[in-house]
């Protein structure tokens, strides 16, 4: 089998049994990379040099007992702070940005023996659903080079589908780690809120921003999570609690489980396929002794308007750091402070960028505080109050990751609302700050991955992490791979 085939956890045991050496590892993946990210895109800056030196460095230092994932490589994206690595979460206004040091996450897989070997790309600022909006250009899907990876974790998404890494670190402020996961065919993991700092995570709405792994399967997903998960005197939100070990205690015994489908997720605009190959999950753990029953969630229809406002919102006010006095770009041109101020913005940001920064400012706003904002806030809580009854009633609820597959490259811009309609199914999960994994389940008409979602309750991964590797168990949707891609 070729290596960049395996899982993030075959391959530490390779290297941890001497079967494969670090080097080598790191090795075929950046061969991968050299033959195909040319066209794909999928990494913003790409760490050879170091990579290759930290995985001798690493070599040398291989004995028992490390982590379970020491020597393997994987991707960051380009929002989380590398020290002496440049940074530019998708925006030109920090394209030659070099954070000064490492954020947590990053110090934790790298604590784990984790090799980065690449920036991956995304939306400028995390703001997107498709890589479309980076001032670095587009990424590709690996499955279809046509179409988007989705975003804005899409650099990472596309690079491990593609076999450029084993796993990789987004963030999922709104949906941002499992509809690109959907679109992509892997397994992905936004965790409960506070639960990952998110100190040295370049800020996009910072009450639903969280960081989390992009991976083949889930049992990938629980390892990187006991790596980066826990309490960090750096970011007063993370909470402090006991995280055992959650690849440790991964099940596939679910027995007894209750799996709610949320009505509201089935209805209208919703891909007759895609509803086909969710429902057929709901049947798998069904004969894995779960028990699916419908469950009704009213709430979870203003979910999406309520997301952008406040998002928007927050972005309004984390984007104000950026004018030109700081850090980042300023504009060559300007007469007084002010215009100073006018030129790095408007030539700083892209379009999407500013939507937000207008909407966020708009809703912020003395005379429209209250209608909007204010309001969204209470919708929010209306929205966590709905999801809080469904979990009297079950204990995971299963929805699918988008109303669609994977849309080609172009369409999103030229009619954003579909774009923001895929994160329909995403964005409750960040409102109400729950877990919520996205995993393939399939394929479409045109062999795009279909995704399904699993959502549970606060402090519930292991809960959804067990149910996707029941499913994982009986199914192989998460072993096929693009073609041209990882299996050539
Ligand atoms: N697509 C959503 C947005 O643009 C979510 C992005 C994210 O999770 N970072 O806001």
């Amino acid at each position: 089998m070729k290596l960049t085939h395996l899982t993030a956890l075959e391959l530490g045991r390779a290297i941890a049994q001497g079967d494969v050496t670090i080097p080598q590892a790191t090795q075929a993946a950046l061969e991968e990379m050299a033959a195909r990210d040319e066209r794909l895109n999928s990494c913003i800056t790409i760490l050879e040099e170091q990579a290759m030196e930290r995985s001798e460095a690493l070599q040398r230092g291989l004995k028992p007992g490390l982590s379970p994932l020491y020597g393997v490589p994987l991707l960051l994206k380009d929002n989380l702070c590398t020290q002496g690595v440049r940074t530019t979460c998708g925006s030109k206004l920090l394209e030659h940005y070099v954070p000064p040091y490492n954020a947590t996450a990053v110090d934790r897989v790298e604590g784990a023996g984790g090799v980065c070997l690449g920036k991956g790309n995304l939306d400028e600022f995390a703001m997107g659903s498709t890589t479309e909006t980076s001032h670095f250009g587009p990424t590709r899907n690996p499955w279809e080079e046509s179409r988007v990876p989705g975003g804005s974790s899409g650099g990472c998404a596309a690079g491990v589908a593609a076999g450029f890494a084993w796993y990789a670190l987004g963030s999922d402020t709104g949906g941002s780690i499992r509809q690109p996961a959907g679109y992509c065919g892997l397994t992905g993991i936004k965790p409960t809120y506070g639960t990952v700092s998110r100190y040295g995570l370049i800020a996009y709405a910072s009450s639903f921003d969280q960081v989390g792994p992009l991976c083949r399967d889930a049992a990938d997903c629980a390892a990187v999570l006991d790596v980066i998960q826990g309490r960090d005197l750096r970011d007063s939100t993370t909470v402090d609690g006991d995280y055992g070990g959650l690849l440790a205690a991964l099940t596939p015994d679910i027995r007894g489980l209750r799996v709610g489908l949320p009505v509201e997720c089935f209805g209208e605009g919703l891909n007759p396929q895609v509803a086909r190959r969710v429902q057929e999950v709901a049947g798998v753990l069904e004969s894995r002794g779960a028990a699916v029953t419908w469950v009704t969630i009213p709430e979870l229809e203003w979910g999406m308007e309520t997301y952008y406002v406040l998002a928007s919102a927050e972005a309004s006010s984390n984007l104000a750091r950026y004018d030109g006095v700081k850090y980042g770009f300023r504009a060559k041109e300007y007469k007084n402070l002010t215009q100073m101020y006018e030129n790095t913005r408007s030539q700083g940001f892209g379009k999407e960028a500013k939507v937000r920064i207008l909407l966020g400012t708009f809703v912020l706003s003395a005379g429209y505080y209250e209608a909007y904002y204010k309001k969204a806030l209470a919708v929010q809580a209306q929205v966590k109050e709905g999801v809080k009854r469904a979990f009297g009633v079950c204990d995971v609820l299963l929805t699918p990751v988008t109303p669609n597959t994977a849309p080609r490259l172009g369409e999103s811009l030229t009619n954003p609302m579909e774009m923001y309609l895929s994160d329909l199914y995403t964005v409750p999960a960040n409102l109400a700050g729950l877990p919520a994994l996205s995993m393939p389940c399939g394929v479409d008409g045109q062999g795009l991955p279909v995704g399904a979602q699993l959502v549970g309750p606060r402090f519930g991964e292991q809960v959804i992490l067990n149910a996707a590797h029941a499913y994982q168990q009986e199914t192989d949707h998460h072993k096929r791979v693009p073609r041209g891609g990882r299996v050539g």
